[in-house]
């Protein structure tokens, strides 16, 4: 029988890695605390209603993306493919309303998509999410760029594109959109069949598509600035002045659109040139509409996302790793079966006091136990024989220095801990 390998589009995050997922989660719990966000633990699976409605029926994710089943009592059920929805509906059934403005959430987890496999994109990865609901005002987007440029920063990530643009609002957007229409309809001949399928309906896609000759017929297409109303203008305007005040490296890119509906006024996106094709390590806007389009009042919102694995694919690519993989303090070491058992009391004792420590139990020689210590990275080796057991006492070696003596079994903490 073949063996069974994990789903296309999945991946398993070994030890070798694992260690750099939980550095990157405690840099974000950091940032939260200092930015302050307050953490939510959310489900993996929600009505599908709740995405088909708040990302838009018409984007990418809700046609050809969702995992979407009808669980056993007859429901529509979906994996979540993004977080922002599910920060909404949460923030309303829980009435946050009606606790002092803003209320900023962050959390991470899970996200399914189903998407074609590639460096950096998969079916199953991990967000971290962060979101600021309840403020329309301009600042709480500078606020929340900013938390994800001091998120990178303090990773040590450098070198990061940041991309601002204004998709507009209900009242500008249509303008914009027939605008582009017109420019497109001309030369629609010549687009390719997707740009094309997104023509009528989300004409606006059709800027973000990668294909060089795409790209070049939307060269001289009308910008979404020049459409803006004035309450569009102006929130631009004071993002703009906002980021340049806290002195942010960014620039404005009129083809960023973003894959969501929910978008209003400002959308960006952070690029990292470690990633390749798949380049965005992170996506956010506002989203005024959100709210309402999931049953709710009108709460505006703004946030953002940022997958881990493309945040640790950019820390990899840098050389950015503060440290090392942790690794074990102190290996014990028995060199005769009765001293097994004092092995297991004395690394009992080491771990209780906040020391990591470890042993063998393969029964391998002396020589082999020593090689097991300097391959965990241990910086201490306790060895214990039978003589050690009749005097009381333990050797005790600096792996580093390789400088060994011999001490009471009763100072081996007082040693650690000095
Ligand atoms: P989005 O929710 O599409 O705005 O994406 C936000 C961020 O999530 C992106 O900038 C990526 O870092 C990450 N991301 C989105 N889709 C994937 C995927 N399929 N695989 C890995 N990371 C992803």
């Amino acid at each position: 029988m073949e063996a069974i390998k994990a789903p296309r589009g999945t991946r398993d995050v070994l030890g070798d890695e694992s260690w750099k997922w939980a550095h990157v989660l405690d840099v974000c719990r950091d940032v939260a605390r200092d930015f302050g966000y307050s953490e939510v633990l959310l489900p993996i699976f929600e009505h599908t209603e709740l995405f088909s409605r708040g990302i838009g029926d018409t984007t990418d994710i809700v046609e050809k993306e969702m995992y979407t089943f009808i669980d056993r009592g007859g429901r529509s059920i979906t994996l979540r493919p993004e977080l922002t929805a599910s920060m909404v509906r949460s923030y309303l059934e829980h009435g946050m309303a009606h606790q002092p403005q803003p209320v900023k959430l962050w959390g991470h987890g899970p996200m399914f998509r189903y998407e074609r496999p590639q460096k950096g994109r998969y079916r199953q990865f991990q967000q971290v999410d962060f979101e600021t609901l309840g403020a329309a005002n301009p600042l709480a987007d500078v606020e929340t760029i900013d938390t994800s440029i001091e998120l990178y920063r303090r990773l040590g990530i450098s070198n990061l594109q940041v991309l601002i643009n204004s998709v507009g609002c209900p009242k500008c957007r249509p303008v914009y959109r027939s605008a582009l229409q017109n420019f497109l309809g001309d030369r629609l001949r010549d687009f390719c069949e997707t740009c094309q399928d997104r023509f009528e309906r989300n004409p606006l896609r059709v800027l973000d598509c990668k294909k060089p000759g795409c790209r070049e017929l939307t060269e001289s297409a009308p910008l979404v600035l020049d459409s803006l109303c004035d309450d569009c203008r102006v929130h631009f305007d004071t993002v703009v002045t906002g980021l340049s005040r806290i002195g942010a490296n960014f620039r404005t890119d009129n083809r960023l659109v973003r894959g969501l509906d929910y978008y209003t006024k400002t959308a960006y996106e952070i690029l990292a040139g470690e990633l390749g094709a798949q380049n965005a390590v992170c996506g956010g806007g506002r989203y005024d509409n959100l709210a309402e389009a999931i049953g709710g009042p009108n709460v505006p919102g703004v946030g953002f996302a940022s997958g881990i694995e493309r945040i640790v694919l950019t820390m990899e690519g840098q050389g950015a790793y503060p440290g090392e993989r942790p690794a074990t303090d102190v290996y014990v070491i028995a060199v005769s079966s009765d001293a097994s058992l004092e092995a297991v009391s004395l690394v009992h004792e080491i771990r209780s006091v906040g020391i990591s420590a470890d042993m063998d139990y393969m029964n391998r020689a002396l020589k082999a136990q020593m090689k097991q210590a300097s391959s965990v990275g241990a910086k201490f080796a306790c060895i214990i024989g039978s003589d050690e057991m009749k005097s009381g006492m333990v050797g005790f070696k600096n792996m580093a220095s390789g400088d060994q003596e011999l001490i009471p079994r009763d100072e081996v903490l007082v040693r650690l801990t000095a």
